[in-house]
């Protein structure tokens, strides 16, 4: 014998109702078939929604049978010759008068009881396994119909009933003695009790029909046919790459499904295994893929964590106080009120100390849980020997489960630092002592980032997923979009670094995709997104709680950087290129800086100082291994230095640096850089990275603008410059008349910095400095006489924005 069990899904329609009469007309020419079937998809949920507006008196109960009446008599039209359908609909229209009838009485009474949901509800699979019967003989195949209900004996818990395994397997067996034949077909999910009222084995609890029936005739597999390839390692609507699992010991099975794998009944397991019947899960859809075998050891291969799972509407309830400790017998009263209730306990974490006792438990539990725990214990609770218990809802609970966790230490290390890192917050940890599965209570809007956080630690060794928001689509943000795009594939493939961007936001509008946006048409995306502002869209980012998320800053503005703070409390990384919250007060810096540590993340802002030029991070690395900075001398503006290269009294100064701006080499306002603003925040920069508190106004800047250029817009500054010609050119003869090139350089000294325009001879390093370059001087006590030079073009988007895109990787 071989019991075939397919689930709603499967039988949802006429079209699918085929697929499976094929699978089963096969499976006939092997063995002996019992076939179990699931209501048609979804109508268990109807039935259920139909009792509850008959109890409360909506009366739109009556359309909806209606509803279903059509759906099912449709599936018989769709399924069946038309010579061979009048007794199948005459049956199923009879069905549904009954069904109708016992709904006006609902609706009388004004009340649903659970033993009359029960018997509502077992109209789902009586109307599924008597129309497929009807295809299947149609087909010739001879199925004998059987009632479940005449064979499966529970207790009287409706909804979730108790089967008595040794009456109900005696009854099958004498079922099949009494009618002998290839194929039988039975409606899961039904049974009843010894008063002859109809139960249910609760949600989903067709399964665990197919595997009484299986282990009722010992059969040599139980299959089980959904929608899905087998058991995968995680839900896979929740992550985009699910692995399927070949193989799965019984144990684990249990593990996951106990801890939410909707993809098989917790209580399905038990009775095949004490037989040792191997359970195959299979795709209705995709019949000759293999599948997943459940069987008594699953066959080992490189993979320790076999698979994740949650559960969703978790209560944390804790009971603690002085009085428990040492006192035997505490947590057994706690359990015997809960199981006294008929409540389930998921989780249970007791401290060493035994001050505490947390439980959790399913959140509709949880008021009832409340009262009786805390009349339970009114008399300790009035004497202070233990508080009020406290519950906690909105929570979930992640399992992470395998057999060969054990013989591997370091586990739950990875599971608790991929959690850390995304800034997910652990509220309880049990690990049993065999040590299958280690499970998390956390919050419930964490649950999706936390099951793809461990889903890409213990299975995608393949890809990690780089979720980037960007603020900013202008010169560099443009640049470092197409940089991103067309990168994407290589890192992918080399670097095994999925980047995919998720938003980007200018100052008017932004976007947001979690798929990943289309970086060949994000311009146009971003044209017709409705108005944003900085803050949604740090709203929404915070919101998405999207695993390794990372924000980028390619803005100058000042809004944008003051929001850093509330995404790295959320774990969330900056990468900025924007200077000024680096260079704003010392305090916004170290906290920023604090902030990155204290949540795990990474604050990161290399294009700060030298654009593309590795200067903060070669400064970073120096400091680690232990060197000391003993000075930096540097020309740190790529604007400056082009303006003084270019700048030979032969085009007017305004108009040189106007071409700069043009190249986008300047800020947005050509006086930040002109006027010293920006060097000085440069040198600013690298002093801190090197320990000093420094503030802006400490740095000495020997301005060489004149003030009146400082006066009113941009374009007053143009006409002024223009004005100024006879100074600029002044300044150029004096260093000309010396030999000497003007260079504007930084220096940082013993904890001093000053900016200014010096005179540079041609034997200095700085003389030969053309275009945009930058460069940097480490003095330092492994270079004290010959500096680390870096040099190279410290300006334009295109190197800053392959500094900003550095830095993304650095994070990953
Ligand atoms: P059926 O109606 O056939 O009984 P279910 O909806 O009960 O099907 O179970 C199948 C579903 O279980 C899949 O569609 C999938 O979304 C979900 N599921 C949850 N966890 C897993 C997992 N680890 N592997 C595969 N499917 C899973
Ligand atoms: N039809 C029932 C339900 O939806 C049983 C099942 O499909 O397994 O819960
Ligand atoms: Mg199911």
């Amino acid at each position: 014998m071989q019991v075939l069990k397919f689930g709603g899904s499967s039988v949802a329609n006429a079209e699918n109702i085929g697929k499976v009469a094929v699978i089963v007309s096969k499976a006939i020419q092997k063995d002996a078939t019992i076939l179990v079937v699931s209501a048609l998809g979804g109508v268990t949920d109807q039935l259920i929604e139909i009792g509850i507006k008959a109890a409360t008196g909506n009366e739109s109960y009556k359309e909806q049978i209606q509803l279903l009446e059509h759906k099912h008599l449709e599936t018989v039209r769709a399924l069946l010759h038309i010579q061979n359908q009048s007794a199948t609909l005459s049956w199923v229209k009879q069905q549904l008068n009954e069904l109708e009838r016992v709904c006006d009485g609902i609706f009388l009474l004004g009340e649903l009881s659970a033993r009359i949901k029960d018997r509502l509800v077992s109209y789902g699979e009586l109307l599924s396994s008597y129309i497929i019967t009807a295809k299947l003989a149609e087909m010739n195949l001879q199925p004998v119909w059987t009632d479940s209900r005449q064979l499966i004996l529970t207790n009287e818990q409706y909804g979730n009933a108790t089967v008595q395994l040794e009456k109900t397997y005696a009854n099958i067996d004498s079922f099949l003695a009494r009618h002998p034949a290839q194929l039988y077909v039975a409606p899961g999910f039904i049974a009843s009790n010894d008063k002859k009222y109809t139960t249910t084995l609760g949600r989903g609890g067709s399964d665990y029909s197919g595997a009484i029936f299986a282990a009722a005739t010992n059969a040599s597999t139980l299959e089980i046919w959904t929608d899905v390839t087998g058991m995968m390692t995680a839900d896979p609507r929740l992550v985009q790459n699910p692995k399927p699992i070949e193989a799965i010991s019984y144990q684990e099975a249990m593990e996951l499904s106990h801890f939410g794998a909707k993809i098989i009944y917790p209580p399905t397991i038990q009775p095949v295994m004490k037989k040792n019947i191997p359970v195959w899960v299979k795709n209705t859809f995709e019949p000759d893929a293999a599948g997943t075998v459940i069987q008594q050891h699953a066959v080992t291969n490189n993979d320790i964590v076999r698979g994740i799972s949650s559960i969703n509407k978790i209560a944390l309830l804790s009971l603690e106080g002085s009085g428990m400790i040492g006192i035997p017998g505490f947590s057994k009263r706690l359990f015997e009120v809960l199981a006294m209730r008929n409540i389930n306990v998921i989780l249970i974490t007791q401290s060493s100390s035994e001050y505490s006792i947390c439980v959790a438990i399913n959140e509709a539990d949880a008021s009832l849980a409340q009262q009786s725990i805390d009349a339970f214990f009114a008399y300790e609770i009035e004497n202070g020997k233990v508080n009020p218990v406290s519950v906690e809802t909105n929570l979930s609970i992640i399992a992470v489960v395998g057999e060969q966790m054990k013989s591997h230490p370091g586990i739950s290390g990875k599971m608790f630092g991929g959690l850390g890192r995304n800034g997910i917050n652990v509220r309880a940890i049990a690990q049993g002592s065999s040590e299958k599965n280690i499970s998390a209570v956390i919050a419930a809007a964490d649950v999706k980032k936390a099951i793809n956080v461990l889903h890409e630690d213990f299975f995608e060794t393949t890809y990690k997923q780089l979720n980037v928001f960007i603020a900013g689509a202008g010169n560099v943000g443009g640049k470092l979009l197409s940089q991103l795009h067309q990168q994407m594939q290589y890192l992918k493939e080399h670097m095994r670094l999925q980047i995919q961007v998720v938003g980007i936001a200018n100052s008017k509008k932004s976007i947001l995709d979690d798929a990943g946006i289309d970086l060949t048409n994000w311009k146009y995306l971003l044209d017709q997104a409705p108005e944003a502002d900085i803050h949604s869209f740090v709203a929404s980012i915070i919101e998405k709680n999207l695993r390794n998320s990372v924000f980028v800053d390619v803005t100058a503005n000042d809004t944008v950087a003051s929001v850093y703070g509330s995404l790295l409390s959320k774990s969330i990384a900056v990468v900025a290129c924007n200077k000024i919250a680096c260079s704003a007060s010392y305090a916004n810096y170290k906290k920023l800086k604090s902030l990155a540590r204290t949540f795990n993340t990474q604050f990161l802002f290399e294009t700060n100082v030298g654009a593309g030029l590795p200067v903060i991070g070669t400064l970073n690395d120096l400091l680690r291994s232990g060197d000391k900075i003993n000075k930096i001398q540097a020309v740190l503006s790529g604007t400056l230095n082009f303006v003084f290269n270019q700048y030979d009294g032969t085009i007017p100064f305004a108009q040189v640096v106007k071409q700069a701006q043009e190249e986008g080499y300047t800020e947005p306002d050509p006086r930040l850089d002109l006027g010293g603003t920006d060097v000085m925040r440069k040198i600013m920069i690298l002093a801190r990275e090197a320990g000093e508190p420094m503030e802006m106004d400490q740095i000495t800047n020997e301005a060489f603008l004149p003030a009146s250029c400082f006066e009113g817009s941009v374009a007053d500054f143009y006409a002024e410059m223009e004005k100024q010609e006879a100074h600029f050119k002044q300044l150029y003869d004096a260093a000309q008349a010396k030999n000497a090139k003007l260079k504007f350089v930084a220096v940082y000294d013993k904890g001093i910095a000053k900016v200014g325009l010096q005179h540079i001879p041609a034997d200095s390093d700085f003389y030969h400095l053309y275009g945009k370059d930058n460069l940097v001087l480490f003095y330092t006590e492994r270079y004290p006489e010959q500096p680390l030079v870096i040099k190279g073009a410290g300006a334009g988007a295109e190197v800053t924005a392959s500094g900003v895109f550095a830095d993304i990787i650095r994070v990953a």
